[in-house]
């Protein structure tokens, strides 16, 4: 009988770490980090010490204490492993459903020889982020550096300048430039980068479990959604997805090919379950309200500030900057980011004439960035020019890059659009209030959000974002239509998920054994 363990991410929004378990296989769906749980303990200058390896994540309960998954190199040698890891599964695969963090970020921390499964962007996006981000223990996911024991203190140390490649299988096509990106080093000549090529799924199947892998729409490109046909039916994983963006159409068409399945269990993703009326709107809509905006601001500076990786809104001011006459300047993570896309999807973004990159004013520049600006040096601007013909540009950044608009500042003024998801954490909050000072400053006008007066709380009007998630309306309707045995929501803050639904499904929000599915859920 098969066995779904929701490890986390049940009653939160992030942190997705699902288990099935069937005839003799066991997979890891997601393995994300738990934003929420981490943010009860860490702040920005208070991080788990890396020199201890995951012993403080264990202790604190961001990661769930799993037996002999994670990589023997990353304990150090005083942790107990015998009396701390208590859940005991059997890992063969993990399937990543998206390289949004809070579903992918712990991946590098697993048992190196546990293969990792997913569509090419999510594959490539995941390395772009690595390539350009940190290079710390918690932000390895498709390479890392071996660790080793110190005898003496007992501080676990990273092997210098060698890095060793996971096995990821793709699921869907590759071509040469996608292989070539994949085993480009980002680092210098004396480091041993040794990636594994990326493999192609033969068969669709794990040991003998058959599979089934759907692209869906979200706000990152490259989401998919995962169907195992365990002895007893379909068990199908959402991840993260909507109806209403621009490849609303893909979620549709998982909706009816999963249907059709008729599955025996649904894991179902409910972000947006609490809103009442949640906002449906949709990215053409940001397009037009967004270009209205450019538009009247003739000979000022527009800032744009967006979700790093959300390349559909790139893309679409892009498209406005085109049509007001403006290069989009963008920053080198985001047109390493874009020089990745077009080699998976054959688009050729980086060739627009209207596309530029931002010079930061930096001491030193990484390897990775060095060699971004071999290939595409002509592209490159500098602050100065931008300072003297605001009106030529929209420049993209968003609030932890705003000290370099020091250089920037414009007589003239400027609007800043902020375009992205809204702030829901106390720290979030206040992050706008800095923003706002930061404007009022630099004498650009926000739009797309305001700070009430009293409360000091910022306001987010309508039509400047559109959501990655799908609406309280379109949930309900993904589930009346595929129509599962059992529904098992997660990736929500509700108790109660989904409950007007119990009629015509049968709803896990707990433990729950049945002659057909038995199911654990932990981290209520
Ligand atoms: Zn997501």
């Amino acid at each position: 009988m098969p066995k779904i363990t929701i490890l986390d991410g049940a009653r939160t929004i992030g942190g997705s770490k699902i288990h099935l378990q069937t005839e003799g296989v066991g997979i890891l769906l997601d393995f994300g980090m738990n934003y929420k749980r981490w943010g009860e303990f860490y702040a920005e200058f208070l991080g788990p010490r890396s020199t201890r390896g995951i012993n403080d994540l264990l202790l604190l309960g961001i990661l769930p204490p799993l037996k002999g998954v994670y990589r023997d190199d990353v304990f150090p040698g005083d942790f107990n492993k015998n009396s701390f890891l208590q859940i005991e599964l059997q890992v063969d695969a993990v399937f990543l459903t998206h390289a949004h963090k809070d579903h992918c970020q712990h991946i590098g921390l697993l048992r190196d020889d546990i293969p990792i499964y997913c569509s090419p962007l999510t594959a490539t996006i995941m390395k772009a982020m690595q390539d350009t981000g940190g290079s710390g223990l918690f932000d390895e996911m498709v390479y890392f550096a071996r660790r080793t024991q110190s005898e003496e203190n007992g501080i676990l140390q990273s092997e210098k300048n060698r890095k060793i490649g996971k096995q990821v299988f793709i699921l869907g096509e590759k071509n040469d430039a996608v292989d070539e990106f994949w085993l480009r080093s980002p680092y210098a000549e004396k480091h041993r980068f040794e990636m594994r090529p990326l493999s192609l799924v033969e068969e669709n199947k794990i040991n003998d479990i058959e599979f089934r892998y759907f692209p869906v729409d979200h706000s990152i490109p490259g989401a998919t959604a995962f169907a195992f046909l365990t002895d007893y039916g379909w068990i199908v994983y959402t991840g993260d997805l909507r109806l209403h963006g621009r490849k609303g159409y893909l979620t549709d068409k998982f909706i009816e090919e999963v249907s059709s399945l008729q599955p025996l269990a649904l894991i179902i993703e409910g972000t947006h379950l609490e809103e009442e009326k949640s906002k449906r709107t949709s990215e053409k809509e940001v397009y037009n309200k967004c270009l209205e905006v450019v538009k009247n601001a003739e000979g000022k500076l527009v800032v744009a500030d967006f979700a790093p990786r959300n390349i559909e809104r790139l893309i679409s001011f892009l498209h406005i900057a085109r049509e007001t006459n403006r290069k989009l300047c963008i920053l080198t993570n985001d047109i390493y980011l874009l020089e990745v896309f077009d080699s998976v999807e054959g688009t050729n973004y980086l060739q627009e004439e209207n596309l530029a990159i931002f010079e930061k004013v930096k001491d030193t520049r990484d390897n990775w960035e060095k060699k971004l600006k071999e290939r595409h040096g002509g592209k490159f601007v500098k602050h100065s020019e931008i300072r003297e013909n605001p009106g030529d540009y929209i420049l993209c950044l968003s609030f932890f890059d705003i000290n370099h608009m020091t250089d920037i500042i414009c007589k003239e003024g400027g609007i800043y659009i902020y375009s992205s998801s809204e702030a829901y954490e106390e720290e979030q909050i206040f992050d706008f209030v800095r923003l706002k000072n930061w404007l009022d400053f630099l004498n650009l006008k926000p739009v797309g959000f305001t700070i009430e007066e009293n409360s000091k709380n910022p306001i987010f009007p309508e039509g400047y974002h559109s959501s990655g998630h799908a609406t309280k309306e379109d949930l309900f309707e993904i589930v009346r239509r595929i129509r599962p045995k059992y529904l098992i929501p997660v990736h929500t803050e509700l108790e109660k998920p989904y409950e007007e639904l119990r009629d015509i499904t049968q709803i896990i929000w707990d433990d729950a054994k049945y002659t057909d599915l038995e199911v654990k859920i932990y981290g209520k």
